[in-house]
């Protein structure tokens, strides 16, 4: 068996005239916090939903532990979605939606009272275990949600934009708690996110989606370092997107000048260049590549804009002690091998 868990092999899925995906493939492992990452629309969910057993692909394979999943009925798939809306039962306490999870299964009263007595402890909602839904708050919502959702141990676990419901503080509690249920279960996790923050902070690997295709796969940092495309480089990250012109050296920009760096574009092409704020270094000069229209303290660091003579505008992270003032013209530089040429 390969350490492959999920293999998703040429999915295509339309709805008329729209194509959610189009011929998508990608593995998912093990143990693996895996997101799938994109703008509304770009076709995250309805892959969620096919996993799930919600919809069913026009083409192409699913396959789990190398066997036909898109053939298991949905109630026995040893898969779970946990709805955005989390779905509670409002009538029933919070130990009686946990457990409901795992009724209509071959387990002994008993052994539900057990195995939900152990998620609770697990998941750290003892002292709820009475109450109603409306008693709690949206972040204890959301683990009753997800102790619902594993309660009957599933494989993979389906996970449809889980934090967007909270506010900023209780979303980056519930990130780390997500990451820590995750590992302690040992179940993998498939996260759908817009928040590419999110995607970051949580994932160990990000499928980035658009128009129903998968643009790049990779961890966080790889995605962030090397993207492979303009999309990508534009989606993860704070960058710096520039129009040049391509040398057999590397590329000439009107304000950045010959830069040297290895490509296989050949010469006189247009090509689009990626530049991240920290990687800019910027120094006064009387008339420069350009001016800076802004230069606002963020804490450890100052934001600096620049607007190029090319009209362009790129972003610097300075030093919060920088001498930097608005209006005043500087020249930018920077490592090649920082640059990545599309
Ligand atoms: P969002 O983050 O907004 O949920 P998404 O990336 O999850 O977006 P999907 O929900 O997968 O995107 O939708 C992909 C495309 O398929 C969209 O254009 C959507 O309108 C369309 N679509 C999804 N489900 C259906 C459906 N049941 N009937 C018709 N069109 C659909």
């Amino acid at each position: 068996m390969s350490e492959d868990l999920l293999k998703v092999r040429n999915l295509t899925k339309k709805f008329g005239t729209i194509t959610a995906l189009n011929n998508v493939s990608l593995e998912i492992r093990n143990n693996e916090m895996f997101a799938l990452l994109g703008p509304s629309g770009c076709g995250k969910t309805t892959l969620l939903r096919i996993i799930a057993g919600f919809e069913y692909p026009d083409s192409g394979q699913v396959l789990i532990n190398d066997s036909d999943l898109l053939s298991i009925p949905t109630r026995t798939r040893p898969v779970n979605l946990m709805f955005q809306s989390y779905a509670l039962f409002p009538h029933m306490d919070i130990f009686s939606n946990i457990s409901y999870g795992l009724t209509n299964t071959s387990l002994t009263k008993e052994e539900i009272n057990n195995q939900t007595n152990e998620i609770i402890e697990k998941i750290g909602l003892g002292e709820h275990v009475k109450k109603k839904p409306n008693q709690l708050s949206g972040g204890q919502q959301q683990r009753v949600a997800l102790a619902r959702a594993i309660a009957r141990k599933p494989k993979i676990l389906l996970l449809d934009e889980p934090l967007s419901a909270l506010d900023k503080k209780i979303r980056q509690e519930m990130q780390v708690e997500l990451k820590r249920i995750q590992h302690e279960f040992g179940i993998t996790f498939i996260i759908v996110t817009h928040d590419q923050e999110e995607a970051i902070s949580l994932a160990n690997r990000i499928a980035v989606f658009d128009k129903g295709e998968i643009k790049q796969i990779s961890t966080p940092q790889e995605l962030y370092e090397n993207p492979t495309n303009e999309f990508v480089a534009n989606f993860i990250g704070e960058g710096n997107i520039l129009k040049a012109t391509s040398t057999n050296s590397g590329f000439e920009h009107p304000c950045l000048g010959k830069v040297n760096i290895s490509h296989s574009m050949g010469a006189g092409k247009s090509v689009t260049i990626l530049i991240r704020p920290e990687s800019i270094i910027l120094s006064p000069a009387t008339t420069g590549a350009g001016q800076i229209t802004d230069a606002v303290f963020a804490g450890a660091k100052k934001n600096i804009t620049i607007k190029l003579t090319t009209n362009e505008i790129v972003r610097v992270y300075a030093d919060k002690s920088a001498n930097l003032e608005v209006g005043s013209h500087v020249n930018l530089s920077f490592n090649p091998q920082d640059v990545r040429v599309f």
